[in-house]
């Protein structure tokens, strides 16, 4: 009988019987004052026994809700016989960034949210074991991921982020060469330039670059796609082929009086300038970050709990997240809430920014916002935000940082003949290919703006019908 086999048997009674696992966590004081991330390594025993919380249920309901459909009970059996190693490859299999995604995902709405043994007590936390099982097999040199035999075939991947990094590896496993260009001066897109140190070490990011660099893709930073170098261009360069990964980091804008004032940002200029060191940056957002003591977020989803949670972090005196909802419409992590309201983030509910003023010195001074209520449900089921006539209010601020969302860049597209639609998304089929031959597009600049996950399980949906086509 193998270890796996014997591990079955543990019956499952006895399975439901074993408590959650403590999860350890810096407490909010000590995460405030640095950037370490705020979740701490688990320890193999604690891990063993969460995994062994699993109850192995044939239907495996989570693996239909994560959206690479990773074999969780499989690589957790892997783990509670103590194969650490052959639990990590399993995630392999099927993930290019477990160690990223089990730090990132929404569990709660994915994986953890379908989780049987969460019905009647804690899920078993997935995502946690995940990580763990990544960063043990990166720390213990790695698992083995190798370049295919040399098909002659060149591919341009536009967009270092995450769709970008997971098309250029799988199409590296199958031998072709790929070249990753992107504006940014360094990779990693949303990874590196969106994703605070808080939530992720940038050293996890770090590792995959430098593992890629070893399977041999080759990155360009600094170059903009569209304005340095075009679509036809790089076909004239001898590329067979094109995949559009660059996302979509646009930042929308609200439309409200005042935008323009000094001191009102985006969410990505305030989250990359007070995140990453001067040098890692373009030379037009080196300037020191200075916002002030009071920092004003608007917006409810991940992103403003990441401008908030990093405000917290530049020694400011008050941090406050503006919503024209209620708490329970929030869109993103009730994780992340609990987090900021622990940092000491207050929460303005049911407002909406009307206008910015200026101070006496011309930088934003003042928000002026007005009390919203829960009006009719719209297409989606959420009640809409309606004014109440009159109630208008101030809020002093230093700094404004709207996080109202994203939408696609179409200069890449509009340079290209690319088809696009709604909030500048590229039209592909169900194969990734665009009416473009030669041109495949996937992740945000397909979807809209979402989860690092859903751009791997989008990119990696692409892979076959690039090596189609370079087979063709
Ligand atoms: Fe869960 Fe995300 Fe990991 Fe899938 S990738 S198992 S959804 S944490």
């Amino acid at each position: 009988m193998t270890p796996e086999e014997a591990a079955t048997r543990i019956d499952r009674k006895a399975r439901l019987q074993i408590p959650p696992q403590p999860m350890p966590k810096l407490p909010p004081e000590e995460r405030v004052r640095g950037w370490m991330e705020s979740y701490l390594p688990l320890a193999p025993e604690v891990a063993k026994l969460e995994a062994l919380r699993c109850i192995q249920c044939p239907a495996a309901p989570c693996m239909d809700a994560c959206p690479v459909h990773n074999d969780i009970p499989g690589a957790f059996l892997k783990l509670e016989a103590g194969d650490i190693l052959g639990g990590a490859a399993v995630f392999q299999e099927t993930s290019n960034l477990p160690d990223m995604c089990g730090r990132l995902c929404p569990q709660e709405r994915l994986c953890e949210g379908s989780c049987v043994v969460g019905k009647k007590n804690l899920p078993v936390a997935i995502g946690r074991l995940e990580a763990f099982l990544a960063d043990y097999a990166a720390e213990h040199g790695g698992l083995p991921v190798c370049a295919g035999a040399d098909s002659g075939k060149r591919v341009a991947v536009i967009g270092a982020g995450p769709a970008g990094l997971v098309v250029a590896e799988e199409l590296r496993k199958l031998g072709h060469a790929v070249t990753v260009y992107d504006a940014w001066p360094q990779p990693g897109g949303v990874l590196l330039y969106g994703i605070p140190n808080f939530k992720m070490d940038k050293a996890v990011l770090d590792r995959k670059i430098a593992a890629l660099t070893t399977l041999g893709v080759s990155f360009r930073m600094g170059v903009e796609v569209g304005r340095d170098v075009s679509i036809d261009d790089l076909f004239g360069q001898g590329y067979h082929a094109v995949f559009l990964g660059h996302g979509a980091g646009k930042g929308v804008r609200i439309g409200v009086p005042g935008e323009d004032l000094p001191g009102v940002m985006s969410a990505t200029e305030f989250l990359v300038r007070g995140n990453l060191p001067p040098q890692m940056l373009p030379e037009s957002m080196r300037a020191p970050l200075d916002p002030g003591r009071r920092v004003v977020v608007i917006g409810g989803g991940d992103t403003s709990m990441d401008c908030v949670r990093t405000a917290v972090r530049l020694r400011t005196d008050e941090v406050l997240c503006v919503y024209r909802r209620t708490e329970s419409e929030m869109p993103g992590r009730a994780e992340e809430r609990k987090n900021a309201k622990e940092e000491g983030v207050q929460f303005h509910f049911l407002a909406n920014p009307l206008r910015f003023e200026a101070a006496e010195d011309g930088s934003v001074g003042r928000v002026i916002c007005q009390r919203m209520e829960l009006g009719e449900a719209d297409a989606q089921g959420r009640r809409r935000p309606v004014g109440v006539e009159g109630s208008d209010f101030a809020i002093e601020a230093d700094t404004v940082i709207i996080a109202a969302g994203y939408d696609g860049d179409d200069l890449i597209t509009s340079t290209a003949g690319i088809e696009t639609h709604g909030r500048s998304l590229v039209v592909v089929d169900q194969n990734g290919a665009t009416g473009r031959a030669g041109v495949f597009a996937g992740g945000d600049n397909v979807n809209g703006a979402d989860l690092v996950v859903t751009a791997m399980a989008s990119a990696r949906q692409a892979v076959p019908a690039i090596h189609a086509y370079l087979c063709s």
